[in-house]
């Protein structure tokens, strides 16, 4: 049960395994790779009977949930089916177009993430696609949606704060989020100053910028 993985809502969270991407500050290394289910979707559906009272809805995250379209879409209408006033969030990498544009029509929140200008250091994804595929979110009026942006310094570079807010130029929701290290050899994170500049940039290019630490 979270507070914080679905805003201003409590939910319950599911992950998903396996990754397309490489990202050095991932925090969910063991998730990276694919495994075979461990809970089966049973299970989550009485769990959600059992608590519906208190949740208002369920976060499906990862790894990145893209890699199982099929199954997650039919597990999303499923539980829209039996519990029609439960909110569903998903959250991605935004490496699949169709991925995202199956799931507009059918759930209440979509967290997107931005990891920088240069996916090539992670990932197999040109950074135009991970663009475009967000843009989906405006082409379709989809209000409820974040982008988030992870401060990782080595992808996120202060020299590059003005040409992150000016590629997302336009968008409703954006949030900055502080990266965390796994071990005392990764980069430091930004001071808060460097987060509050950041956000004073953003500011003059979305509709709504928060940093969440
Ligand atoms: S996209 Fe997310 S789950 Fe995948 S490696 Fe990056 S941080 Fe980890």
């Amino acid at each position: 049960m979270s507070l914080v993985d679905y805003p201003e809502k409590i939910s319950t969270v599911v992950f998903t395994s396996g990754c397309n991407m490489d990202c050095t500050y991932c925090h969910n290394y063991e998730l990276k790779i694919m495994k075979e289910g461990t809970i089966h979707e049973s299970e989550i559906i009485n769990y959600i009977r059992e608590k519906k009272k208190v949740l208002d809805g369920i976060v499906i995250t990862g790894g990145e949930p893209s890699l199982h379209m099929n199954e997650l879409i039919k597990f999303i209408k499923k539980i829209k089916k039996e519990f029609p006033s439960f909110s569903i969030k998903v959250d991605t990498n935004g490496s699949s177009k169709k991925f995202i544009k199956e799931i507009i029509p059918i759930v209440d929140f979509i967290a997107i993430d931005f990891k920088g200008t240069d996916y090539r250091i992670f990932s197999e994804y040109d950074t135009e696609i991970i663009l475009e595929n967000i843009a989906l979110l405006d082409d379709y009026g989809h209000d409820n949606y974040e982008i988030r942006i992870t401060m990782y310094p080595d992808y996120v570079k202060e020299e590059d704060f003005l040409k992150i807010a000016e590629l997302l130029k336009g968008k409703k929701r954006v949030i900055i989020q502080q990266y965390r290290k796994n071990n005392d050899s990764d980069p430091e994170p930004y001071k808060k100053e460097i987060l509050s500049k950041f956000s004073y940039i953003l500011k003059d290019y979305v509709k709504y910028v928060d940093i969440r630490e």
